[in-house]
C-alpha cells in the first residue's frame, strides 16, 4: 500500500517509510492510497469470529499488501491477549470497554500494534530510538506497548511532578528497554525536546529516531478493531441494526479508526463524537468553520486538545465536504459539570461507574439516540485511574484493580534532567 500526505506535498510513501517518520516531510498526515472494502460474508458471520480472528482481517486489508499473512497475524495476535467487551448499561445504551488493556487505557492497542510492526521492520535496520512526550497516558501506554520488544529503546519523557502518581508509576518502574526521563519544566517542555532531537542533524545522523505519536497509522488504524469486533457483538445480540457509535475524541484518532471501518463496509449507522469544553470539532459541525484554538483543562484531560490532529484525515476521508461529513457525523460537547451529573446519574439508575471521558460518550447517547436506534459507547479508560474525580461525582468508593496496584508497588527509576536541549542531546549520544 502507498501511503500519502494530507497536504499532497511529499513524495508517498511505503508502508515502513510511514510508520518509522510518523509524520510526512511536508508535516501532512499520512493516508492510505484506497482504503479495502470487506466483503459480505465477513459480515454475515462475523458475530462467530473472535477479537483476534476478527482483528486479523481487518489488519489484511490494510495492511495485507506489505506484510506476509503468518507475520501480519503473529503481530495481531500478540496485540491483543485481552478482551474489549460490550456491557449493557441501559436497554438501549451499551458500554464497549476499551481499558482491558495493560495500563487500562484504549491506546494500549494501537501502542501494542506499532510496537510489534516496528520491531517487524526492524529486522531490516538497526536499533530503532522512540522518543514520547507524555503528560500522562500515552506515556504508559506506549512504555508498556513497547517493554520487551527487541531493538527498539525508548525514552518517555515526562514534567516533574505534573502527572498523577499512578500514570508515573506505569512508566517510571518499567526498567528492560524503557528509560523514563523526569524533566524540569512542564509538558510543553518535554515536546520541545522531543522535537528538537528529531530536527538535529547530528543526532539523526547517529541514532535512528522516531516518534510514537498518535498520528502514526500504525498507531491509530489498529483502533479500527475495536468498532468490528463492537459490531460483532451487538449482532450476537440480535441488536446491530440502526447502530449509533458515541467516540470520546480529543485527537481524533479513534473516532477516525472507526470512520475508516466505515469505509470498509461496517455497517454502523451514524457516529457522535462526544467532546469534554475542547469542542473545535463540534463547532465546526454546525457551522462548517474549523478554528483550532488552545485548550483548556478539563477533568477528562485526556481529551483537551484544541487542535485535534486526525481532523485533517476526516476532511481528506470525505473530500472536505461538510454535507457529506455531517450526514454520517454528528457532534456533542460537555461541560465538567455536565461530566460530573452524567456520571452521576448513570452510577445511581444503573450501577454502572464510568469515568469522566466514557460519560461524554454515555451522555451523547443519552441526549441524542433517536427511535428505534441502538447505542454504543467507548469507554475509553478505567474510571480507576480518575479516581478522586470519578468519587467525587458519583459519592462512592471504586476499588483499585489489581493490576494499576501491582504497578504502584514497583519501584520508581528515572533519570532527571533539566529542560536543556543540548544536555538532552549529550544525555541520547552517551547511551
Ligand atoms: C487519548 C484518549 C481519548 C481521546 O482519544 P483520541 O483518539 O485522541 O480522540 C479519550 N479517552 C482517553 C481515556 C484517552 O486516553
Amino acid at each position: 500500500m502507498v501511503y500519502y500526505s494530507t497536504n499532497h506535498k511529499s513524495e508517498p510513501a511505503t508502508l515502513s517509510e510511514a510508520v518509522v517518520r510518523g509524520l510526512a516531510p511536508d508535516g501532512g498526515l499520512y493516508m492510505p492510497e484506497h482504503i479495502n472494502k470487506l466483503p459480505k460474508e465477513f459480515f454475515d458471520h462475523i458475530q462467530e469470529l473472535t477479537f483476534q480472528e476478527i482483528a486479523f482481517e481487518v489488519a489484511k486489508a490494510f495492511f495485507g499488501d506489505d506484510i506476509p499473512d503468518a507475520d501480519l497475524k503473529k503481530i495481531v495476535y500478540d496485540t491483543l491477549p485481552f478482551d474489549c467487551p460490550v456491557v449493557e448499561v441501559t436497554d438501549r445504551i451499551y458500554s464497549l470497554e476499551l481499558f482491558h488493556g495493560p495500563t487500562l487505557a484504549f491506546k494500549d492497542v494501537g501502542a501494542r500494534f506499532m510496537a510489534r510492526l516496528l520491531a517487524y521492520f526492524r529486522e531490516k535496520g538497526g536499533e530503532v530510538n522512540v522518543l514520547v512526550a507524555t503528560s500522562g497516558d500515552t506515556g504508559s501506554a506506549v512504555a508498556n506497548g513497547f517493554l520487551g520488544v527487541e531493538g527498539v529503546k525508548v525514552y518517555v519523557l515526562y514534567p516533574k511532578g505534573k502527572v498523577s502518581a499512578i500514570q508515573e508509576c506505569q512508566f517510571t518502574t518499567l526498567g528492560k528497554n524503557i528509560t523514563a526521563l523526569e524533566i524540569d519544566g512542564v509538558f510543553d517542555d518535554c515536546q520541545a525536546l522531543v522535537k528538537k532531537a528529531f530536527q538535529d542533524p547530528e543526532l539523526n545522523a547517529k541514532m535512528k529516531l522516531t516518534s510514537a505519536n498518535s498520528i502514526n497509522v500504525a498507531r491509530f488504524l489498529p483502533q479500527a478493531f475495536y468498532y468490528f469486533y463492537a459490531y460483532a457483538q451487538m449482532k450476537r445480540r440480535g441488536l446491530a441494526d440502526d447502530l449509533v457509535m458515541a467516540v470520546p475524541s480529543g485527537n481524533f484518532g479513534n473516532i477516525t479508526a472507526a470512520l475508516f471501518g466505515h469505509a470498509m463496509g461496517l455497517p454502523i449507522k451514524r457516529f457522535i463524537a462526544a467532546n469534554n469544553a475542547n469542542d473545535v470539532v463540534y463547532q465546526y459541525l454546525k457551522t462548517g468553520v474549523y478554528e483550532p484554538r488552545p485548550s483548556i483543562p478539563t477533568i477528562a484531560n485526556a481529551m483537551d486538545v484544541g487542535a485535534p490532529s486526525n481532523f485533517a484525515r476526516i476532511l481528506e476521508l470525505y473530500g472536505n465536504d461538510h454535507k457529506a461529513i455531517t450526514s454520517l457525523i454528528s457532534g456533542a460537547t460537555f461541560t465538567d459539570q455536565e461530566i460530573r451529573r452524567a456520571m452521576k446519574q448513570c452510577y445511581e439508575a444503573t450501577g454502572y461507574v464510568l469515568d469522566p471521558h466514557g460519560a461524554c460518550g454515555y451522555e451523547a447517547l443519552k441526549e441524542g439516540l433517536k427511535e428505534g436506534e441502538t447505542g454504543v459507547f467507548c469507554e475509553t479508560a478505567h474510571p480507576a485511574k480518575f479516581k478522586d474525580t470519578v468519587e467525587g461525582a458519583i459519592g462512592a468508593e471504586i476499588a483499585i484493580p489489581e493490576r494499576l496496584a501491582a504497578f504502584m508497588a514497583g519501584e520508581k527509576q528515572s533519570i532527571e534532567l533539566t529542560a536543556d536541549f543540548q544536555k538532552f542531546k549529550e544525555y541520547l549520544l552517551s547511551r
